[in-house]
């Protein structure tokens, strides 16, 4: 039997572990996915040591992500972002390297579940609203599918540091929120605006309009305020779950190798969630 997992600390509510075994099933995998919650001290060996317990393969979520670039060679990508969501300990196994594989595949969940509903980045303008993580994974997922990318944050100067790693970027506040907005083909929320408080919203109704695509990485809820106005406006609207679900289709495959049941996977996250 494969073991996988997720590390992160807290990880109790998680939605991963149905999704993959749902996957798992899917497809007659001899495969587990359970979760790890070690102390801060500890997670930086405990991904090292992975391959040593058997493990498959890792997710890893807050607060680790950063961290767990210390822990194995990043694919580029990863590097580039600066954060580590997926670890591959199969080459490591086969006796192929020294150490695990880390990637990010948020980036592919941000671009994968925009393709899933026909949204064309090649080309378009896209404003990522949100410079943590998210944010990260976003702006550059984007920008290497061809965008041309504007970062808006809360903290100005985080915006531009990140606009400053990405092809083509420009980083900025909030305070040319509606300008941004009207010239985007694009818009992603990378905030956690609309989550805690549901009756929040990163960008007021007022911006929003018919020709924008809005991607939400907020899942919970599904429907944002922010993606209830978008509808209202017009806008395709791609709710947070799809990103879960493809951050997750991205390393299923990563670790299997095969092609991942997808709408098993999702049917299992959107049981979950509701
Ligand atoms: P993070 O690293 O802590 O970043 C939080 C971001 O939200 C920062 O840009 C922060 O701005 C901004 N923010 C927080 N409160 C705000 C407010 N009141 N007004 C304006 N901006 C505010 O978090 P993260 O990991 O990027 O996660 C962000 C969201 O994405 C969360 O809701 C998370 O659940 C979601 N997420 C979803 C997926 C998915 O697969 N769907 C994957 C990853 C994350 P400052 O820099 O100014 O603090």
């Amino acid at each position: 039997m494969d073991v996988y997992g997720l590390i992160g600390n807290p990880v109790g509510h998680s939605l991963s572990p149905p999704m993959h075994e749902a996957g798992y099933a899917a497809l007659g995998l001899d495969a587990r996915y359970v979760t790890f919650e070690p102390d801060a001290d500890a997670a930086v060996a405990a991904i090292e040591g992975g391959a040593d317990l058997g493990v498959a393969g890792l997710n890893v979520t807050v607060p680790f992500k950063r961290d767990a670039l210390r822990a194995v060679d990043a694919a580029p990508l990863a590097e580039r972002i600066g954060a580590v969501n997926t670890v591959d300990y199969g080459p490591m196994r086969a006796g192929e390297t020294d150490r695990p594989r880390g990637h990010n595949t948020d980036a592919a969940g941000v671009t994968r579940a925009l393709a899933h509903h026909d949204v064309t980045v090649d080309g378009r303008e896209a404003l990522v609203v949100g410079a943590g993580g998210a944010g990260r994974a976003a702006a550059f997922a984007l920008a290497d599918a061809g965008a041309t990318v504007h970062v808006a944050n809360r903290t100005a100067e985080r915006a531009t540091e990140l606009a400053e790693d990405v092809p083509d970027a420009t980083g900025g506040g909030l305070d040319d929120l509606a300008t941004r907005v009207a010239a985007a083909d694009l818009l992603v929320n990378a905030t956690s605006v609309g989550m805690e408080a549901p009756e929040e919203t990163p960008v007021p109704a007022d911006h929003l309009h018919g020709d924008l695509a809005v991607l939400d990485a907020v899942y919970a809820p599904i429907e944002t305020r922010l993606l209830r106005e978008a509808a209202a406006a017009g806008a395709t609207t791609v709710d947070g779950a799809w990103m879960l679900l493809y951050q997750g289709v991205e390393a299923f495959e990563i670790w299997t190798g095969e092609d991942a049941p997808v709408e098993a996977m999702n049917a299992a996250l959107r049981a979950e969630l509701e």
